[in-house]
């Protein structure tokens, strides 16, 4: 373990999860993890149960270009979008997401809402398909300009190049939605923080978490523990986020996706200053 480290809560107490001395089966091969030796441990806060992946290798890169590479290939994003888009809605983790969301923010705002940010938008089914649904101005945004591209010439939404943790003329939403994104970050209660300043009074967040509580009985390769993902959250490190970065939680839950993924996902507002 590297001195110093330390988790969301603040613990520095942890127990080894998982060792990993060769890639895991399944997971995307990027050039950092290609050459030389793989060593990675999986470490479990022995206070709130969060997972944090600690290895050397050097990931500086990998959210400016190497990710959309590695992940979908020569025109993967477009083959990855239209095969998501066919599949039946049971199937669908992204349509359950969708459905999910659409239902809470009816009940939450009535007919009050109108405006939609997904932050590290990726192959943007999403925003497309909850702007289908909604009809809301729905906006991707991603650090990557291929994605950005696609999402304005294949799902045919408005879409915004940029580091969330850094942008400043965004404007401002209704709802901010973090799907299987802040677990890719080395802070993700910074950039859940920063979501704050990009809100309608009374607005929305949700998130979607890795949910290493209930993969970790599936053992080291599930997908949850791959090295793209610093952080995998237990109900009560996502809870210790959400307050971290500003936010209380207006509801809460675990799920199994169509996927096979494990899942948190929850519905947040800003704390009372
Ligand atoms: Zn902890």
């Amino acid at each position: 373990m590297k001195p110093g480290t330390a988790c969301l809560c603040g613990s520095e107490h942890f127990d080894l999860a998982f060792r990993y001395d060769e890639r895991p089966n399944g997971e995307v091969t990027f050039d950092f993890s290609s050459g030389g030796a793989y060593r990675r441990d999986v470490l479990c806060c022995q206070c709130c149960g969060h997972y944090l992946s600690v290895h050397d290798m050097d990931m500086s890169s990998l959210y400016s270009a190497a990710y959309v590479s590695a992940t979908y290939g020569a025109d993967g994003m477009r083959r990855t979008f239209e095969r998501i888009n066919s599949l039946p809605a049971d199937r669908s983790d992204n349509a359950g997401r969708v459905e999910r969301i659409a239902q809470f923010a009816g009940k939450y705002f009535g007919d009050r809402v109108s405006s939609l940010l997904d932050v590290g938008s990726g192959t943007a089914v999403f925003p497309y398909r909850m702007q289908l649904r909604s009809g809301w101005r729905c906006v991707a945004l991603d650090p990557d300009a291929r994605a950005v591209e696609h999402a304005r010439t294949v799902a045919k939404v408005e879409a915004i190049r940029a580091d969330f943790t850094k942008v400043t003329d965004l404007g401002s939403y209704d709802i901010i939605t973090f799907n299987k994104v802040l677990e890719h970050v080395e802070n993700p209660v910074g950039m859940l923080a920063k979501a704050a300043r990009h809100l309608n009074d009374s607005g929305l967040v949700y998130i979607e978490l890795p949910d290493g509580e209930m993969a970790v009985e599936g053992g080291k390769d599930r997908e949850e523990f791959f090295i793209d993902h610093h952080h995998v959250f237990s109900a009560a490190s996502l809870m210790i986020l959400v307050r971290q970065a500003g936010f209380s939680t207006l509801e809460f839950e675990r799920l199994r996706e169509p996927s096979s993924k494990y899942t948190l996902r929850a519905f947040l507002r800003r704390s009372a200053p």
